[in-house]
């Protein structure tokens, strides 16, 4: 996808995309993101002259910090394993860095700094005071025991801790990373540290700093982001049919709003297939398989009989719907999908992952009449719930469910309300990827310019 990128970008953009393209050879989710953010700063060009005095784009595709790490661990029987661990520290502009971990067999350094990269965005289009970054192991999580997770953990954050602070960087969870790997990490944290330092992590058990409806946050919030763009057009999510995928913890509570909201999730999946339940996906049996017994999508579609399949090969994306979710992983959808659930009727789609659909997918959505709330808007309301942990934390209290779930209301309300405004002050009215882009953009240039060349 490289050749030819620079073409599509404003030639005053060209030359910094060239340097993001020879500095980091090779890494192509990091090339993408980059590529994708940039694409929407045309129209600012011109507008904003300090930014170019104070070359706010070429410093804002450097991570401030990159950090990578040896993870030794020893398994039950004794073998030791050797992981690779990293943090990327990307911008500290607008708060101490904030993101999650992810552990996960593919993760490197690109999918790491692509990550940071959005989350830096994303984290300025929430109003909250946080900058971005993002970190993780190639650790494979998958089939190993409470022990070696345990240990693995311990090890990562043996390293790990000395970088991290309420002040510095505050990471959370990712996929690999529930509640479980964040207990373990704030436990060695702890230890190490001799401080109960209850805002250098987010995810936490709701007993010990941990805030309501950080669980749930990343999922209902999509949901409500999709609620929101439906109203634009008079519509809801009353009695539309969708399909979201993914089964992880953001699916899972994506599926939960849905419903709760009257629509109707008829399949999902695991890296193993996908499931199409014509009756609704049943919530209570999918949390069953996959957050007690940690299994495969194969179990719900067993013990959930009538004719539920789990279909192994194939895309999900070519079960007909109206409201698509992806929350699976990056690049999970492609210009074949897209064009699928656009000839199948399509009306919104909104991403739970991180850049789940490719550049080319991405082009299709937006020429298309369909609504398309892109990850940095669509997907905040994860990390915003973390900072209103952060908030709970440093004020030694704790908040219910119902005023924690209003304020990630407000806040994704306020997240879809500035993407339009932005998108209609730079002339693309209805345009959310461009507004997402730019509204987030103009809040980490503004605080570069006014904090100097640093
Ligand atoms: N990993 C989540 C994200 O992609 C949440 C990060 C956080 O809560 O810090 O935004």
């Amino acid at each position: 996808m490289v050749n030819g990128m620079h073409e599509a970008l404003h030639p005053s953009f060209r030359e910094p995309f060239e340097v993001v393209l020879q500095r980091n050879k090779g890494e192509r989710e990091f090339q993408q993101a980059v590529f994708e953010v940039m694409q929407s700063l045309a129209p600012i060009e011109g507008r904003r002259p300090e930014y170019s005095q104070w070359s706010v784009l070429q410093r804002v595709i450097e991570p401030e910090r990159q950090i990578i790490f040896r993870v030794p661990w020893v398994d039950d029987d004794g073998k030791v394993h050797v992981n690779r661990g990293y943090r990327v520290e990307f911008s500290s502009v607008l708060g101490p860095y904030k993101g999650g971990l992810r552990f996960h067999p593919s993760v490197n350094l690109s999918i790491i700094k692509f990550l940071g990269f959005e989350q830096v965005f994303k984290n300025a289009l929430t109003g909250m005071p946080i900058g971005g970054g993002k970190g993780g192991s190639d650790f494979d999580p998958k089939g190993r025991s409470d022990g070696e997770i345990m240990r693995f953990c311990q090890s990562f954050m043996t390293e790990l801790h000395r970088h991290l602070g309420e002040y510095t960087d505050v990471p959370a969870g990712d996929i690999g990373v529930g509640g479980r790997e964040l207990g373990y990490l704030f436990g060695q944290y702890k230890r190490i540290t001799n401080r109960y330092e209850s805002g250098v992590l987010t995810g936490k058990g709701l007993t010990w700093g941990g805030s309501q409806v950080r669980t749930e946050a990343t999922g209902y919030g999509a949901v409500f982001f999709t609620e929101q763009m439906l109203r634009t057009r008079g519509q809801s999510m009353d009695g539309k049919q969708a399909v979201v995928s993914g089964s992880g913890n953001v699916a899972i509570h994506a599926i939960e709003k849905i419903h709760q909201l009257g629509g109707k999730v008829i399949a999902c999946s695991d890296s193993s297939g996908y499931v199409v339940d014509e009756r609704g996906i049943d919530l209570e049996l999918l949390k069953e398989v996959k957050e007690v017994r940690r299994g495969r999508l194969l179990e719900y579609a067993q013990i959930r009989g009538n004719g539920v399949r789990l279909i192994e090969d194939g895309s999900i994306w070519d079960v007909p719907c109206q409201i698509a979710l992806p929350c699976a992983t990056q690049n999970e959808l492609d210009e074949r999908d897209a064009k699928q659930l656009l000839t199948n009727g399509l009306e919104a789609i909104a991403e739970g992952a991180n850049m789940p659909c490719t550049t080319e997918a991405t082009a299709l959505f937006q020429s298309s009449d369909c609504l398309y709330g892109p990850g940095k808007a669509a997907n905040a309301g994860g990390v915003a719930t973390s900072a209103l942990e952060m908030q709970q934390n440093a004020s030694r209290d704790s908040w219910t469910f119902e005023k924690t779930e209003s304020r990630l209301q407000e806040i994704m309300s306020s997240i879809h309300e500035s993407c339009l405004e932005t998108a209609d002050e730079y002339g693309d009215p209805g345009n959310y990827v461009m507004g997402a882009n730019l509204a987030g953009y103009i809040k980490v240039a503004n605080a570069m310019v006014a904090m100097g060349v640093i």
